[in-house]
């Protein structure tokens, strides 16, 4: 078994503090060896390449500009190392993308040509779960300069480690109580303008969501998108969780392979080389259910997530949680571990993995035009159960008693368990559907939504003559808005019924033809009755206010055509 790097941190915590700083030096670096995977030959690193973890022997995490100092060393002296920008937060920070590859490449063109696929991975979209930022530093040092040149073989890899650079800086203490108290000081989750960057994939109203979809996913069309995260909450045994792009809309392809494919493959590697368990991500409620627990539960499937934005982008997608409940050192190697794992999977199997996206993409096309105006997707979704419970669940035991009001309450013991056969709900199934269309129109004065709709990377045109489109209407007789601001929206949900029509409408609309690559994307964000489109995020609310629906019934301004004449 590999020692992972974190494997002996109290031990050289005793060490590290002598007053020789000699001693203290080569205390460090036996540390950093025993710590970075590095078992089979001791390596020396330079200071400026060892990470503010490692220097504080896993006390403080990175800043902003530890960060671009650490990007600066690892640069030197390597060819296999291009930075470019993602954006510019709005505190004025860069948002650094390394790119790796062998031989050096800089630009998406010259990544094209050299048929080999794109991993991205990027760290700190929430800027108190640091150990993504922390472990992608690693592992470009291990890449560049140490054991793990050979996963630029047959891949090129986008590294972000610091995707929220402003909200980085704010440290605190006691910002997330939960993690052991190790680091100290975090940052905040939202970005420098209050968005949750985790919650922006449709509404794309952070600097940086416009900065990662416009200027990196749109022109790099990565294969694979990680995002690493750390999670609170439920007691389960596992150093990490994961969860692929969850199956909505889109195909069902990369999904699949995400889910019976990568994930196992990468789980059962990272057990047997770095003793680390990873599971499902999930939280169950022993106030629901008591003890032992029968079932878990993910999240859900909105698109809003940046992870689930990719499945309707026909690409696979990984979310990574390391447990928070773990020790700072402990959350950067089980993140390492993973990611290394899965770089090792890319390396061999991501021509795979492009022929399965790139099935998909057609596929996507080739449902709207043969099947565009007769058949049916899914536009609501309610969780259920996978087919296959999981055979063997680890979990932190509880124990039961009866509390002083005489209910039974349980407490969490020390030892972690297996349970058998875990109901896992982490399925999507659709409640409502909407006939998926030949494509849409959009009247001139809505230019907001077709240039979203651009930013996304979707092909929009305008009409140069005018047309008669049959189709259909969808005729709104209600709006719903949430009570409470979420992410400052008073999310909507529109009512009504959809009906056959035909509608002329002149040069200068803009028409989006959906047999596109896009088409599963689009379909979700313009559907009237999408769970997370843009009726959702309020880019209609205007409309519909200034024609008193409610009052009236009033048409959605988005023309579903069938048939374009
Ligand atoms: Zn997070």
């Amino acid at each position: 078994m590999k020692s992972g790097f974190g494997a002996d941190t109290e031990r050289s915590q005793i060490a590290i503090f002598t007053s020789n700083r000699t001693a203290m030096m080569r205390n460090l670096l036996i540390c950093i060896f025993l710590l970075s995977g590095l078992h089979l030959s001791a390596q020396e690193w330079d200071k400026k390449l060892l990470t503010t973890p490692e220097l504080s022997v896993y006390q403080k995490t990175s800043s902003y500009a530890d960060v671009m100092a650490f990007i600066k060393a690892v640069k030197e002296g390597s060819s296999n190392i291009t930075q470019i920008s993602m954006g510019t937060s709005l505190e004025g920070k860069d948002i650094p993308v390394l790119v790796l590859a062998e031989p050096r490449i800089s630009t998406p063109e010259e990544a094209k040509a050299s048929g080999k696929p794109v991993i991205y991975v990027q760290g700190n979209i929430h800027s108190g779960e640091v150990e993504g930022k922390e472990a992608v530093q690693v592992l470009m040092r291990q890449i560049l300069h140490g054991d793990k040149k050979h996963l630029l073989k047959n891949q090129i890899i986008l590294f972000v480690p610091i995707y929220n650079t402003d909200s980085n800086d704010k440290m605190e203490a006691g910002r997330r109580p939960s993690q052991e108290d190790s680091p100290k000081e975090v940052g905040i989750r939202a970005n420098s303008q209050g968005w949750d960057l985790n919650r922006d994939g449709i509404k794309m109203e952070a600097l940086e969501t416009k900065g990662l979809i416009k200027n990196i996913i749109v022109p790099w069309d990565p294969t694979l998108f990680v995002d690493l995260h750390t999670t609170n909450g439920t007691w389960h045994g596992y150093s990490l969780t994961w969860a692929p792009s969850y199956h909505s809309a889109g195909e069902k392809a990369p999904y699949d392979f995400t889910w019976n494919k990568i994930l196992p493959t990468v789980t059962d590697k990272v057990r047997d080389d770095y003793g680390v368990h990873l599971g499902p991500y999930g939280y169950y409620f022993t106030r629901q259910e008591g003890w032992p627990i029968k079932t878990i539960s993910t999240y859900n499937h909105h698109p809003r997530y940046l992870v689930n934005q990719f499945g309707l982008r026909n690409r696979m997608a990984i979310l990574s949680e390391s447990f928070a409940h773990e020790r700072f050192y402990q959350r950067i190697n089980a993140t390492y571990a993973f990611v290394s794992e899965i770089l090792e999977f890319t390396n061999t199997n991501g021509k795979e993995m492009m022929a399965i996206n790139a099935r998909a993409e057609a596929d996507a096309i080739n449902f709207v035009k043969e099947q565009g105006g007769k058949a049916s997707k899914g536009v609501r979704f309610k969780k259920v159960p996978q087919d296959k419970p999981i055979a063997k669940y680890r979990t932190y035991n509880y124990t039961s008693y009866t509390n002083d009001k005489g209910q039974v309450s349980y407490l969490r013991k020390p030892e972690i368990v297996e349970l058998e056969n875990i109901i896992d709900y982490s399925a999507f199934e659709a409640t409502t559907s909407a006939i998926v269309p030949k494509g849409y129109i959009i009247p001139a004065e809505f230019e907001n939504i077709a240039q979203h709709l651009m930013d996304h990377g979707v092909a929009v045109t305008r009409l140069e003559k005018s047309v008669r489109v049959k189709g259909e209407v969808y005729n709104a007789t209600k709006m719903t808005k949430g009570r409470r601001k979420f992410e400052k929206h008073n999310m909507a949900t529109i009512e009504g019924a959809f009906a056959a029509g035909s509608r002329k409408y002149k040069a200068g609309d803009y028409m989006v033809d959906l047999a596109q690559p896009l088409a599963n994307l689009v379909f979700y964000m313009l559907e009237a009755e999408s769970d997370d489109g843009l009726v959702t995020w309020n880019f209609f609310d205007a409309y519909f206010e200034g024609k008193g629906l409610g009052e009236n019934t009033v048409e959605y301004p988005i023309f579903k055509y069938f048939e374009l004449r």
